[in-house]
């Protein structure tokens, strides 16, 4: 049977879903099509349950400590049982709340497997065919957003999902392992460190590179590698895995990895391959489109608006390159409105606030120090500490700082970071500042609530002036 769409949406995570709500408040006529749970890898298998696994970590570690804020409590323990009861009803109250979402705005959910048929005299612009068993649906479309999402890189070291895993066998599987190596220090493997850590797995980093959470500044990832490490965290930089000497003998994992001149052995109760992730464009008829152009990590090239190179077809989040859910959400939205015929900005890659849900958390937003020297700006840094704000002592939490780029000829903030308690939820007030080209001299002119944790920003920004009150 066949259906008509001003747009099918193929993949129903984050990017997906958005977008199609968007589209169906706009007027269009839209579907979905996901071949598993709409809310796709954020809602399943990372953001959301990763973020209640790190939760109940985190208020474990609180419930240890909790003698420092005069509280005697007795026989605290771990139930890692309830620490995913409590994750599936989290996911799927917010997976009921997305169906409902989707059918409120009136989007039409295919259940199956999607794919892109080929243009023919009947159909210029092609078809999608949604199978589910041994039924087939055929829409037609004026337009494809492809958001197929990514999936883990496995360096082609075979996963068995409870020795070798990926994020998605680590969500999965009901117990802890007693050990584990984690390849990888990216935002995932800080994450599962951070978590595994707080439950009292004894975890071991090893990274490709000779610093950790490369996308990150450099002074943010060091004392993040500082205080990991002050938890027991064994992290080994400048670690070259040879994929091939993976191997499970007796029930562990063993490994080799050149460090510097050395040949190490590493041996775990399990290994976490937290090496990245890649996009999914294959197996469903994108390889058949010829305009389509991808670049050479194989993500799927676009313009600001979601665009590839066929007029038929826009690609949005981690197909695209993406990454992160919020980037995939805020494409989809794009993609949709261009498609209806607004004027949308297009997107602009330098106002993604970045977030490493670690204890304690990192976020950015913007350049890093040194990627602002590399493009040639005059740089002013100020710098501030969590031990000089006050409610970081009320909270206990006082490891790490707030540190702004400036552009030292305009003042115009270049980049913000901070390491530290809430700085998930903090770097929103430095995304704005951002949108709205403040100066670090606005920043620190904001009148902040005290004692509050935002008021940071003020000191730090005020400190790229030489002038922080606290210092
Ligand atoms: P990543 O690419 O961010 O980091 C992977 C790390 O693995 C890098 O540091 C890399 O140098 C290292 N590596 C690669 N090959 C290696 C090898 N052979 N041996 C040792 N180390 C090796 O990837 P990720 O952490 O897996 O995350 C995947 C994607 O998901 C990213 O786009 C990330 O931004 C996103 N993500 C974001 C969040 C968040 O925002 N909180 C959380 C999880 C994932």
């Amino acid at each position: 049977m066949s259906h008509a769409y001003d747009v099918v949406v193929l993949g129903g995570g984050t990017g997906g879903y958005v977008a199609a709500i968007r589209g169906a408040q706009l007027g269009l006529k839209v579907a979905l099509v996901e071949r598993d749970r709409v809310g796709g890898t954020c809602l399943h298998r990372g953001c959301i349950p990763t973020k209640s696994y790190l939760r109940s970590a985190e208020l474990l570690h609180a419930m240890r400590r909790s003698t420092e804020f005069g509280i005697q409590a007795e026989g605290v323990s771990l139930d890692f049982a309830g620490v995913r009861a409590r994750t599936a009803k989290v996911v799927e109250s917010l997976h009921k709340g997305v169906q409902g979402l989707l059918r409120k705005n009136g989007v039409t959910v295919f259940h199956g497997f999607g794919a892109l048929v080929p243009p023919s005299i009947f159909s210029p612009n092609g078809l999608v065919s949604v199978t589910a068993g041994d039924r087939q649906e055929l829409l037609e479309f004026g337009k494809v957003i492809i958001a197929t999402g990514s999936q883990p890189k496995t360096l082609s070291i075979p996963v068995d999902g409870t020795y070798v895993m990926t994020s998605d066998d680590a969500l999965a599987r009901p117990d802890l392992p007693e050990s584990v190596l984690i390849l990888g220090a990216g935002p995932i493997g800080m994450e599962w460190a951070s978590l595994y850590a707080d439950f009292g797995v004894r975890v071991t980093v090893l990274e490709f590179l000779e610093r950790i959470l490369p996308a990150e500044d450099d002074e943010v990832a060091a004392e993040l590698h500082r205080l990991m490490t002050r938890r027991e965290v064994a992290i080994v930089t400048g670690a070259r895995v040879e994929p091939g000497s993976v191997r499970v003998e007796g029930g562990r994992v063993r490994l080799q990895a050149r460090v510097g001149e050395e040949v190490r052995e590493f041996t775990a109760a399990a290994l976490l391959l937290a090496v990245g992730r890649e996009p999914v464009t294959r197996g469903f008829g994108l390889e058949n489109r010829e305009q389509v152009e991808y670049d050479r990590a194989g993500f799927i090239q676009v313009d600001g608006f979601g665009r590839t190179g066929d007029p038929a077809i826009y690609a949005i989040g981690d197909v695209a390159g993406g990454g992160l859910a919020h980037v995939a959400a805020h494409q989809g939205v794009i993609a949709m409105e261009h498609i209806a015929g607004r004027s949308p900005e297009p997107f602009a890659p330098e106002r993604v606030p970045r977030c490493v849900y670690t204890r304690p958390e990192v976020a950015s937003v913007g350049y890093t120090e040194s990627q602002a020297r590399a493009l040639g700006y005059p740089v002013r840094v100020g710098k501030f500490p969590w031990r000089g704000i006050g409610k970081a002592l009320v909270e206990g939490s006082v490891d790490g700082f707030a540190k702004i780029v400036a552009d030292a000829r305009t003042g115009d903030v270049l980049g913000v970071h901070v390491i530290g308690p809430e700085a998930t939820n903090l770097i929103a007030e430095a995304g704005l500042a951002m949108l709205l080209n403040a100066t670090a001299w606005e920043v620190g002119q904001v009148l902040r609530p005290h004692p509050a944790l935002a008021e940071i920003f003020g000191e730090a920004a005020m400190a790229v002036e030489g002038r922080a009150i606290h210092l």
